[in-house]
């Protein structure tokens, strides 16, 4: 095992077999191993800095049925709700004096907000607050759509390809929606000049340890500026009610291997990770992570953004969760900086 995480370690890229070998065969050793190699990497670059996002979940209506998600259209027991783009420019306030200089403005597909009312979102927050990067997370949009978001101010996207193997994708997504249309929308954000980010479910239903491989080579091939990477966990009202969550374990390996396959990339520790372990967010630190995305959203509407079960963080104003994220991060020897948080330029 050693030997393959040294080889990853020299920035080369494993073989499909020797990927394979490597999640199958892992032992709390080689965890251990893997681990103290990504956090020297990680210290190279951010040393023992923590990037905060300030997310802001605007609206939890989906056109989409993907089958694992709480919010999919077909959840008929979903109170929906959304944000105005006052509510939205209040979020922002609070964020800024609590030290964000990141916005990442998250929802469903929601045709409700065309790309006007985005594109004017968007102009407001970085004409209040030049300083901060904003970061979409609103799904599949048209190049020109995408091109319209970046020209009003939007630095950053994320978009999660979920899966890299097409016959997994159509597992667990309506035949509606395809990895290829996924896919090349992120070469479409890339094309346009934002810092792109995207991810995966770890543990989603079906998944084998060849579709985890492929999603690494996949992510190799794409070469984000983020990588974001979360546990798969159920949501009661969806097809995936009776699949099983506990992909910790697992989850942390794949943020270690990602961390050491592209080196200065951004790599959240996610809310989802803090959701199937209290120390969650803090292991995925010390796995390779170097980016928290604590919630700014209104408490009023936290508990309708359910994705999957027992989502943490529900009840508390976001100063309480910006000063908890705090706390945890200095117990471990780390520090929430004030800063956009971009990445760091590859020196190797
Ligand atoms: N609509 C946008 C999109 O498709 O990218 C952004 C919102 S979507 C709800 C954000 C992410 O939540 C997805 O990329 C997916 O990976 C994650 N997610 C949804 N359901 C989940 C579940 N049951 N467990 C873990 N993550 C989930």
């Amino acid at each position: 095992m050693k030997d393959l995480i040294d080889k990853l370690e020299k920035n080369q890229i494993l073989t499909k077999e020797e990927f394979v070998k490597l999640i199958e065969n892992r032992t709390p050793e080689a965890a251990d191993y893997l681990f103290e190699k990504a956090r020297a990497v990680r210290h190279k670059y951010y040393s023992k800095d923590i990037y905060l996002r300030g997310l802001i979940e605007f609206t939890n209506y989906c056109k989409n049925d993907c089958y694992y998600c709480g919010i999919r259209k077909s959840n008929k027991n979903a109170i929906r709700y959304r944000l105005t783009k006052e509510q939205i420019l209040e979020c922002c306030k609070i964020g800024y004096e609590l030290g964000f200089r990141t916005y990442v403005l998250q929802g469903g597909e929601d045709p409700f907000f065309t790309d006007n009312n985005l594109i004017e979102i968007i102009r407001e927050i970085k004409q209040n607050y030049p300083d901060c990067a904003v970061t979409l997370s609103i799904g599949e949009k048209s190049y020109r759509s995408y091109k319209a978001y970046f020209k009003a101010g939007a630095d950053r996207y994320l978009l999660r390809h979920e899966t890299a193997s097409e016959e997994h994708y159509n597992k667990i997504h309506p035949k509606e929606l395809s990895l290829s249309n996924r896919k090349q929308c992120l070469r479409n954000l890339k094309e346009i000049g934002y810092q792109v980010g995207s991810g995966f479910m770890v543990g989603s239903p079906y998944q084998t340890t060849e579709n985890l491989v492929e999603d690494l080579l996949f992510i190799k091939e794409l070469n984000p500026e983020m990588v974001g990477i979360g546990p798969f966990i159920p949501h009661h009202d969806t097809p995936f009610k009776e699949f099983k969550g506990d992909n910790g374990e697992l989850t942390l390996f794949m943020i270690g291997i990602i961390r050491l396959m592209i080196p200065n990339v951004l790599l959240p520790s996610t809310t989802a990770l803090g959701t199937i372990d209290p120390n969650g967010r803090e292991k995925g630190i010390l796995s390779g992570a170097n980016v928290v995305m604590p919630n700014l959203s209104p408490v009023n509407v936290r508990d309708k953004y359910l994705l999957y079960d027992n989502k943490i963080c529900t009840g508390d104003e976001s100063a309480e969760c910006r000063h908890c994220m705090e706390n945890r991060m200095n117990k471990i020897g780390y520090d929430v900086v004030v800063s956009r948080g971009d990445i760091k330029p590859k020196t190797i």
